[in-house]
């Protein structure tokens, strides 16, 4: 396995479309090398998730996982979970503001409007379908990293830049004195 290395804003591949992966293609040892390294490198730098837009490959492929990060300390678990070829449709017109950060987008964090539900259809790294119900912060990972499989980032969901913080000062002003890491 290997550490890639991650794109930041400006990097043209964050702003293209990545292409479905195709059924047959999932189990390929290519794929499945491409997954692993996501994961460690989603490990390595404390994300919530990862897309493959930001280590450069244009398929549609995330991973997503929660567990004692010390970036999201208060967010609720979320296992592994491999994301192939996802939809997204929202199960309420709901929004909620929360923060969000981004491994592409360092050491910054700001407040996105995002469906507090949605209905996730995808393949996981075995090429099965999985379709599930995500709430709440999960529902948010979920829509952040589809997003960036079409070339979107979280800066563009956001209804104004008010909000937009550097970490030292999100610590300082909007959250309290907690110290964190990006
Ligand atoms: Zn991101």
């Amino acid at each position: 396995m290997a550490i890639l290395k991650v794109a930041r804003l400006g990097h043209p591949v964050l702003r293209q479309v990545a292409e479905p992966v195709p059924l047959g293609e999932i189990r390929s040892p290519d794929t499945q090398r491409l997954i692993d390294d996501m994961v460690e490198t989603m490990r390595e730098y404390d994300g919530a998730g990862l897309a493959a837009n930001q280590v450069h490959v244009l398929r549609q492929i995330a991973v997503i996982e929660v567990q004692g990060n010390p970036r999201y300390p208060d967010a609720p678990r979320i296992p592994l979970t491999v994301v192939v070829n996802p939809v997204v449709t929202p199960l309420s017109e709901e929004m909620e503001e929360g923060w969000e950060g981004c491994l592409s987008v360092p050491d910054m964090r700001g407040q996105v409007p995002r469906y507090t539900s949605v209905r996730l259809t995808c393949y996981d790294r075995d090429g099965q379908t999985v379709e599930l119900v995500a709430k709440d912060f999960f529902a948010r990972v979920i829509q952040h990293e589809t997003d960036h499989l079409f070339g979107t980032v979280y800066l563009d969901r956001m209804r104004d830049l008010s909000t937009l913080s550097h970490l030292a000062e999100w610590n300082r002003y909007w959250l309290g004195v907690r110290e964190q890491e990006d």
